[in-house]
């Protein structure tokens, strides 16, 4: 009978943080581990592995620290344009937003896309009015004081010259000023059933329109009857090597999730430079959580333990140039 566990992430800083905040990581690593608890004993209650990653996300869209739902990052123009993605690897099938304006839990809209319509992926306008004939949102203020400022401070960097010229740099400029960013989950149940989903704002100052791995099947999240994994970081990263996809085809062909995540953010990092984060499960319930930034805020919990914290180690053989 599988193991069943809930691992989840609420996101990697990608750059060194302005200034260390030990107690304000320890609170958000705390909640994260209450939100695995509370996955995992949804599953206890009878409900599948998908059930457990759509509760784990939707009380991170809920949590204005992370970077999802309620308190999501601000685009250019100051808006919130969510991104988000569910996918079932027992019954391989998936759904997916973005670009979505005024929809708080864009996790539940994009099981509803999968469960609901014969397609995968609805963007912008498409996805709104879905979201408004479902009665799952469409009109509700995303917008949080603190990703203001945050957005302001970055304008002003950009203005004063101290900030880069071109998107590429641009993306570097990111500190994740917050404590955390992007959230994701992936469970096994008591069945053996996998399934990932992934919900975010995506990137303070993006361009209006852009989409990020986060919504796109294989790059930010994937699921199969093999493992299940959610991604975090610059999500065009993950999105030029299908980062989340590879890492299940690793699990299928004999590596653990711990290897297959540590494998394929060293692919990332040397094809890319960008730093990535992957929460991974198997089939067995064994577990994998890697990062190649300054820190992935995470959390699991199966039956009788909880376990989580910030991993700042990287995988061995990370050449930081
Ligand atoms: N991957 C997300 C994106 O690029 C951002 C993040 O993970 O923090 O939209």
């Amino acid at each position: 009978m599988p193991t069943p566990v809930v691992v989840v992430h609420g996101g990697v800083r990608v750059s060194a943080p302005r200034r260390e905040d030990p107690a304000a990581d320890e609170e958000a690593v705390n909640k994260l581990r209450w939100i695995a608890q509370s996955a995992y004993r949804a599953m206890e209650a009878g409900g599948s592995a998908l059930d457990a990653v759509e509760l784990a996300v939707r009380l991170m869209e809920d949590d204005p620290r992370f970077n999802a739902g309620y308190g999501s990052a601000l685009n250019l123009l100051g808006e919130v344009e969510v991104d988000a993605s569910i996918m079932d690897g027992y019954r391989m099938r998936a759904g997916a937003v973005g670009g979505v304006k005024g929809v708080r839990h864009a996790v539940s809209l994009a099981r509803a896309i999968m469960e609901r319509t014969p397609h995968v992926l609805l963007v912008g306008e498409g996805a709104r009015d879905f979201a408004r004939k479902l009665g799952l949102g469409g009109n509700e203020d995303l917008v949080y004081e603190t990703r203001v400022e945050y957005r302001r401070r970055m304008l002003e960097a950009l203005k004063s010259g101290r900030g880069p010229e071109r998107l590429k740099s641009l993306l570097d400029l990111l500190p994740l000023y917050g404590v955390a960013d992007t959230v994701g989950a992936v469970a096994v149940d008591s069945e053996g059933r996998l399934a990932a989903a992934t919900s975010t704002g995506g990137l303070t100052l993006k361009l209006p329109g852009r989409v990020g791995d986060s919504a796109i099947i294989g790059a930010g999240t994937y699921a199969s009857r093999a493992a299940a994994c959610s991604g975090t970081g610059i999500g065009e990263a993950a999105m030029l090597v299908l980062g989340a996809y590879r890492v299940v085809k690793e699990v299928e062909e004999g590596k653990s999730p711990q290897e297959a995540v540590e494998d394929v953010l060293l692919e990332i990092h040397k094809t890319t430079g960008y730093a990535f984060g992957f929460i991974s499960v198997g089939a067995d319930g064994g577990i994998g959580v890697a990062q190649t930034g300054y820190g992935l805020f995470w959390a699991a919990s199966g039956g009788g333990w909880v376990d989580g914290g910030v991993k700042k180690e990287r995988p061995k053989g990370l050449l930081v140039t």
